[in-house]
């Protein structure tokens, strides 16, 4: 499709918000393209525990006017056309595309709707506005990323890869107080997408990694964390106190196991100066009892730093792009390794729910 023929309608995927395992085919009218819009054809779409969170009824809304959500949000498209006044992209070109829109609050005016203050934003495939699930979506220039095509394999991990940039770059902000900050030692908790993305991250700079997850080795994610250098350690082997205490201090713990628990046990074990960064949404609403005197005194007399990091700007997906890129020549055909659940057109999306929970990271194919 060359015109610019946006009557069309496409298929798509969604759920009914609110209704659990609701997953169905439906069909959408594309939006007219505007001047600075750019018309996509999906290629790939990636699951996250976002999407298996939405598809329980936990999370998600659908956008005004409609009781369906199409979902996905880690895309990989073609574009198809593009509207007279875009510049920066052209017929064929690989994309990716940011997921939050701004509200009106100062944050989102400033530039920075990752840290919105109002929490009235939107998302993608997430909150009140149509995903990437579809043959094919529209839009506008500004929220998209160009891809090199030697990325294709992995250009679809590009927004996961994002959420752990900002993380790190937090890490990294918030440490200017302290003259010249490096971590040396980090612990990444959980090796779904995101702790193995985490774990490239930091070994791409050279920092000794230990990846702790559940799972006995060898898996598919204890492979990936052995090949690019760091150190795998089944949590039913060695708990994270156990492996803390043989540890130099612990300069950085990047939290993504989806559990409560194990972010309480990070803070117990962070060393000095050191930065716990908590990825993880949480659904449920636990409670446990924490030994909050410790904590506190050990926070205190530590310096040290926890904080929450959520979504990504636009120059995290940039150095997402270019570190990518540097894994690929670090550790070649590594990262697409992540990839172990492919569901090829919607034919297969009944599975998807399941899917999601298996394997590392589950994607669907389209033509
Ligand atoms: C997405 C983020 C989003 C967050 C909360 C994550 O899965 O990657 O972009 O902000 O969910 O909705």
């Amino acid at each position: 499709m060359n015109k610019l023929d946006a009557r069309n309608r496409v298929a798509a995927l969604a759920v009914y918000p609110g209704q659990p395992r609701s997953v169905h085919l439906t069909s959408l009218a594309l939006p007219s393209l505007d001047a600075s819009d750019v018309l996509i054809r999906v290629r790939r779409v990636g699951v996250c525990g976002t999407d298996r969170e939405i598809i329980s009824a936990h999370f998600g809304r659908a956008p005004d006017g409609t009781d369906e959500l199409v979902i996905g949000h880690e895309l990989l498209g073609v574009v198809d056309a593009v509207g007279p006044d875009v510049t920066h992209f052209a017929p064929g070109g690989l994309v990716s595309a940011t997921v939050r829109r701004p509200d009106g609050c100062p944050a989102c005016f400033a530039g920075q709707p990752d840290f919105c203050l109002w929490r009235n934003y939107t998302e993608r495939g997430i909150l009140g506005a149509h995903g990437f699930m579809a043959e094919r979506i529209v839009e506008r220039e500004d929220h998209l990323i160009s891809i090199p095509c030697e990325l294709e394999p992995v250009g679809v991990l590009l927004e996961p890869l994002s959420v752990v940039e900002k993380a790190v770059r937090q890490a990294d902000l918030i440490q200017r107080r302290i003259a010249g900050w490096r971590p040396a030692t980090a612990l990444v908790l959980g090796a779904g997408p995101i702790g193995l993305l985490g774990t490239l991250l930091l070994r791409a700079r050279d920092v000794t990694v230990y990846t702790l997850a559940r799972s006995r080795p060898p898996t598919p994610a204890s492979r990936i964390v052995e090949a690019c250098g760091a150190h795998y350690v089944s949590i039913q082997e060695n708990g994270i106190a156990e492996t803390a205490a043989a540890l130099p201090n612990i300069d950085l713990i990047l939290e993504a196991t989806g559990h409560a628990e194990p972010a309480f046990q990070a803070m117990e074990v962070l060393g000095n100066n050191g930065v716990l960064v908590l990825l993880s949404l949480t659904g449920g609403d636990a409670r446990a009892a924490v030994p909050v005197d410790n904590l506190i005194r050990q926070q205190v007399l530590g310096n040290k730093v926890v904080v929450g990091s959520v979504n990504a700007a636009p120059e995290d997906f940039s150095n997402g792009v270019e570190h990518l890129g540097e894994f690929e020549s670090r550790w070649p055909g590594l990262t697409e390794t992540m990839i172990t659940t492919r569901l090829n057109g919607f034919d297969e999306t009944a599975d998807i729910a399941d899917a999601a929970t298996e394997g590392i990271k589950t994607v669907l194919e389209l033509p």
